[in-house]
């Protein structure tokens, strides 16, 4: 019996996100029907540039789907699509990106639906019994851990950057299925979406080049704005440790570590950050370090010239707060 792989396209109106083609990449080593799954606020699905791009990367299939009476972007709402995708399209695995998004729709459906689910894999490979076996890194990266899915039905969520996307060697469009119209359950009812707004573009200077760098990490919890109003009062970039970019709460380009950019800043400002010899090894030609962290034994206060004990939602505001009163106060002197 064929198997089938479904891969969740991230997309922005018509623009298809890059890890759809790294996970269609992926999808395709796993099974020969590949079939991507387009949730729209309306049935038509992606056009025709869109269709070219995921049948270039090995989806031999899209599968449009509406929700309607819900925003499309809820995860409820997602769920509730790709149930009844599930329903219309058999499938054994399922392929998502790795945002809180992604992972928050993985962990639903698998409990709606029974499956089993890996969140943050690197790696899905079928071992001798045909099963899919997800690899991936745990413990801050110390352990590498396999997961076999014994379930009917595998639901993934794929790290970024995990996959090269390679296109396929003859590509063709993929072929557009009758559109799966379905409607939102009382989930995906219940919430209102009030407003949707990009963020403004930023005139920052290059993270690589910047003479101060403010770098966040898990301890900001998804939120940079505090950390943004620093950098601009310090005239300064914005970084990240490896944790805050795979989550998606910043791009993979503001990425400070072994694997990421190597920055050499006057001031170096980690705010939620521990410290982590893979983030070091990227910064440790800072001149000043600056740390802030809840935790008196945080790895960062070993090598920080100067170290702040505290929450960093109280401290980073009160930081930037102070630096602007001194800046007034030297221009108003
Ligand atoms: C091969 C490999 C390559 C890697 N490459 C990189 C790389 O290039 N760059 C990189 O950064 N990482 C890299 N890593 C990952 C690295 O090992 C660490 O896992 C990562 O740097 C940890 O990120 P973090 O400090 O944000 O998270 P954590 O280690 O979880 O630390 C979060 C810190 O935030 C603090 N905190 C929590 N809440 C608050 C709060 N409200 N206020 C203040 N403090 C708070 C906590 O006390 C904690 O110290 C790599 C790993 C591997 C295996």
């Amino acid at each position: 019996m064929s198997t089938t792989v479904l891969v969740l396209v991230d997309h922005e109106g018509a623009r298809v996100h890059p890890t759809a083609t790294e996970l269609l990449t992926l999808a395709r080593s796993l099974a020969d029907d590949v079939r991507a799954v387009w949730i729209d606020e309306g049935p038509t699905g992606p056009d025709a540039a869109a269709r070219e791009l995921l049948g270039r990367f090995g989806a031999s299939g899209v599968v449009p789907v509406q929700v309607t009476g819900a925003d499309p972007h809820l995860t409820a709402t997602v769920v509730d699509g790709l149930r009844a995708v599930l329903g219309a399209v058999p499938a054994s695995l399922l392929l998502l990106g790795s945002t809180f998004e992604d992972r928050e729709v993985a962990a639903r459906l698998a409990v709606l639906t029974g499956g089993g689910v890996v969140t943050g894999a690197t790696t899905v490979v079928r071992d001798g019994d045909g099963r899919f076996v997800a690899g991936k890194e745990v413990l801050a990266g110390s352990w590498s851990s396999r997961c076999a899915i014994t379930g009917d039905l595998a639901v993934v969520t794929v790290k970024p950057h995990s996959t090269q996307a390679v296109p396929v060697d003859a590509p063709v469009a993929a072929v557009a299925a009758e559109p799966v119209v379905v409607e939102a359950s009382a989930a995906a009812r219940a919430v209102t979406v009030v407003e949707r707004a990009p963020r403004p573009a930023s005139d920052r200077p290059s993270l690589a080049d910047a003479e101060v760098v403010v770098v966040g990490g898990r301890g900001t919890n998804g939120d940079f704005a505090p950390l943004e109003e620093l950098a601009d009062v310090l005239g300064g970039a914005v970084g990240a440790t490896r944790v805050a970019t795979d989550e998606g709460w910043i791009g993979h380009e503001a990425q400070v570590g072994q694997t990421g950019v190597t920055i050499s800043p006057r001031l170096y400002v980690g705010a939620g950050v521990s410290g982590a010899v893979h983030h070091r090894g990227g910064m440790d030609a800072a001149v000043t370090v600056v740390a802030v962290n809840e935790d008196p034994d945080a790895p960062i206060f070993e090598f920080a010239d100067y170290g702040i004990v505290g929450d960093l939602t109280e401290v980073v505001p009160a930081l930037t707060q102070e630096l602007r009163r001194r800046r007034e106060a030297r221009a108003g002197s």
